[in-house]
């Protein structure tokens, strides 16, 4: 069960508990290059982000932003763009007006304001969300936290009677720093229902207890995400680990996994891994999704892992065009079973699936419709006779539903 907040709307996307858990990412482009950076929103929202961040680091970047806001409009593309503030969003956001109404959410980091004129930046970035009618982010951020506050923190702490481990007294200074910066906000004349909070950590068993205990304290929608969570296979698994424990008590109403692409690496497999991370929970459908065994000594051939692999692809290069076409058809699962052990089992659990010749079994590959033998592949076109066997069966189930 979500746990209730109210509604954030942002752009045309609303977050919160009424609403789907939206996927999010960040371009790691340079926003002042106009070109790349419409290019990189575009691939992000065509994988699947429904909200886009960028960097608005200088004036550079911030006179940038309504090229590219105006460039995506023209390439039909209306995924809400954030920009993502730090130390100097006070400067940029009044100096240029055009990039403050031409994004859709600013995110405002409490700890990377001057510490002296923090109040006068907060204060500032404050006032320009409610002329521009904007909502924010008030992200905080372990390795950015607001170190007065932190200080002040540890002293209370070192003079209590039972005082707590320093692990402890930070992450209270997280949630005290997000929730004060969200109270300032609503003083300021912000409205209650224009802020989102994160906490982000990058340790898995930090990140649960710091969302556990934000999630007890307020109703605002709250952004997850593991921060830094590193690459390959270890960001993947640690922002999964994470999330997914929180998500499964109902906490969280965006999420984003801030993976490190490797050099040249393609940045929308952040979103892809978000995607999955939803669809795994059966909390949201995105893609059809494809069942493959592991393979063992039965199955000695790669033909079923290429075949798993072809279909795999197969779906998601049509699912631009599936999405618009045959609404319904990211609830269908596809399964690609490497012998008779569990192939015909686990074949017939799938709307569509086959049990591919393992070692030593007859040439032949039956293929389960709805859970019943729809007919056996033979010879050496299995792969191309699936891949239609599978298009015609979207066509036929989801079509009548447009
Ligand atoms: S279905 Fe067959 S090939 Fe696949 S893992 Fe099981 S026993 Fe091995």
């Amino acid at each position: 069960m979500r746990r209730k907040t109210p509604s954030v709307k942002i752009g045309n996307i609303n977050v919160g508990s009424g609403h789907p858990i939206v996927v999010q990412s960040m371009t790691n482009t340079d926003t002042a290059d106009i070109d790349k950076t419409v290019e990189q929103i575009a691939a992000l929202s065509r994988a699947g982000s429904e909200l886009v961040r960028i960097t608005v680091n200088n004036h550079e970047a911030a006179q940038a932003v309504p090229a590219i806001i105006e460039e995506l409009d023209k390439q039909n593309i209306s995924t809400p763009v954030i920009g993502d503030f730090h130390y100097n969003g006070h400067v940029l956001l009044t100096k240029y007006p055009e990039c403050a109404q031409a994004l859709a959410k600013y995110r405002i980091n409490p700890g990377n304001s001057d510490t002296k004129g923090r109040d006068t930046n907060f204060t500032t970035i404050i006032e320009q969300a409610i002329k521009y009618d904007k909502p924010v982010r008030i992200g905080v951020n372990w390795g950015s936290l607001d170190q007065n506050l932190l200080t002040e923190m540890m002293d209370a702490n070192s003079k209590s009677a039972n005082p707590l481990s320093a692990r402890q007294i930070t992450i209270n200074a997280m949630i005290e720093s997000a929730l004060r910066s969200a109270m300032l906000a609503e003083e300021i004349g912000l409205g209650h229902d224009k802020i989102i909070i994160s906490a982000k950590v990058s340790g898995v068993q930090d990140l649960i207890e710091v969302y556990r205990l934000l999630a007890g304290k307020c109703d605002y929608p709250l952004h997850l995400g593991l921060t830094e969570a590193g690459m390959g296979a270890k960001g993947i698994v640690a922002s999964t680990a994470g999330m997914s424990v929180l998500l499964q008590e109902g906490i969280g109403d965006t999420i984003r996994v801030s993976l490190t692409p490797k050099p040249g690496g393609d940045r929308t497999e952040e979103v892809l891994v978000a995607q999955q991370i939803l669809q795994s929970l059966e909390l949201r459908s995105f893609v059809p999704q494809v069942t493959a065994c592991p393979g063992c000594g039965r199955t000695t051939s790669t033909f079923f892992q290429k075949l798993a692999d072809d279909i795999h692809k197969y779906i998601r290069e049509n699912m631009p065009l599936w999405r618009v076409q045959y609404p319904g058809v990211e609830e269908m699962n596809v399964a690609v079973m490497g012998c008779v052990v569990n192939g015909p089992g686990e074949s017939k659990h799938a709307n569509i699936g086959i049990s591919l010749p393992g070692t030593g079994e007859d040439p032949k590959a039956p293929v389960y419709i709805d859970g019943r033998l729809s007919q056996v592949l033979k010879g050496g076109n299995i792969a191309e006779e699936f891949q239609k066997i599978l298009t015609d069966y979207v066509a036929k189930n989801f079509s009548e539903k447009r």
